[in-house]
């Protein structure tokens, strides 16, 4: 389970361990090629003597003999990088140049570490959910034309629905989304590429099919394991919870459920549920309070076809 603060953490950590090792290369080839030539650290002493000279001139205010110095300075230095090009040692490349590899940029965090951190989001989430093969370009609205072209169109516009989510995607204005609908019609493939896009544009995401969110807040109550899981769950830029009503109904997923809902509509952060239960359904299960939430608040859509897993076992078994 990552938080922000420990997705960050290991961000800096990769980013840091990257500068350290090209630092360490560059400071290996140095050291030998100072030991073959000498005339390097005279270079050295040389412009460290200058530098010393040009502090005293300063505070004379003898501009002439500034310039020599200077002049003196210029031209040390370019035979000093003539002999580390010779031996092939340019200047640390950075990876980042806005950042220099330091990760902030005017105090702020660099967007080379968001970028390491959507990283390391989406590698922990890979380990969970087939991520890769839930992209849009992989969801196949032909297998919505088997009952008519009803099906096609609504997800046609299902689907230009999550990809214009994550195009114009901003934590403090982006609606809630509820999608329902039977089993087996591509509710998570698509919720998890609305992950993946999100992410991947620099934002803190937080996935998982309900029970497993539900159970991480309930060891992190009662046993003290997993602790941050549900501060991430209320902070991040976007909830998703898949599969809503598989889990065990108890009074303390129902509560947790019900003041996830209300503390990220009261902080306007948005959230993207998935179900396979109506309307009338969650309203019996954790009652009339969180299903008029959610009617109010979501902007619900209706997944239509037939299920895809039977779908393809049948394309797969033909002919056997
Ligand atoms: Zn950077």
């Amino acid at each position: 389970m990552l938080t922000k603060e420990l997705t960050y953490k290991k961000a800096f950590e990769i980013k840091n361990n990257g500068l350290k090792q090209k630092n360490a290369k560059r400071d290996f080839l140095l050291k030998s090629l100072y030991a073959e030539n000498k005339r390097l650290a005279e270079i050295d002493n040389e412009m460290s003597s200058i530098g010393a000279q040009l502090a005293l001139t300063a505070l004379s205010g003898n501009s002439e003999k500034i310039a020599l110095l200077n002049k003196r300075s210029k031209v040390l230095s370019a035979e000093k990088s003539a002999i580390l090009k010779r031996a092939g040692i340019g200047d640390t490349a950075y990876d980042c140049s806005l950042c220099q590899d330091t990760g902030y940029v005017g105090g702020k965090i660099c967007d080379c570490v968001k970028k390491i951190a959507a990283k390391v989001i989406l590698e922990d989430l890979n380990r969970q959910m087939p991520l890769d093969e839930c992209t849009f370009e992989k969801f196949d609205l032909n297998y919505y034309s088997k009952d008519g072209e009803n099906a096609r169109k609504r997800m046609t516009s299902i689907l230009k629905l999550c990809k214009e989510y994550v195009n114009g995607f901003n934590p403090e204005k982006a609606e809630n989304l509820l999608f329902m609908g039977s089993p087996g019609l591509g509710k998570t493939h698509l919720t998890l590429a609305i992950v993946s896009g999100v992410v991947e544009k620099g934002f803190m995401a937080f996935y998982g099919p309900a029970e497993n969110l539900f159970n991480l807040v309930s060891t992190e109550r009662f046993s003290g394991e997993n602790k941050g899981s549900y501060e991430a769950m209320l902070d991040c830029d976007l909830l998703v919870i898949d599969d809503l009503g598989t889990e065990l109904s108890t009074e303390f997923s129902k509560s947790v459920f019900y003041n996830l809902i209300n503390s990220r509509l009261l902080s306007k952060k948005p959230t993207v549920i998935n179900t396979n239960l109506t309307m009338k359904e969650i309203a019996d299960r954790y009652g009339e309070r969180i299903a008029s939430r959610l009617i109010g608040n979501f902007n619900a859509n209706k997944f239509l076809g037939v299920d895809i897993r039977q779908q393809k076992f049948l394309q797969e078994n033909r002919g056997i």
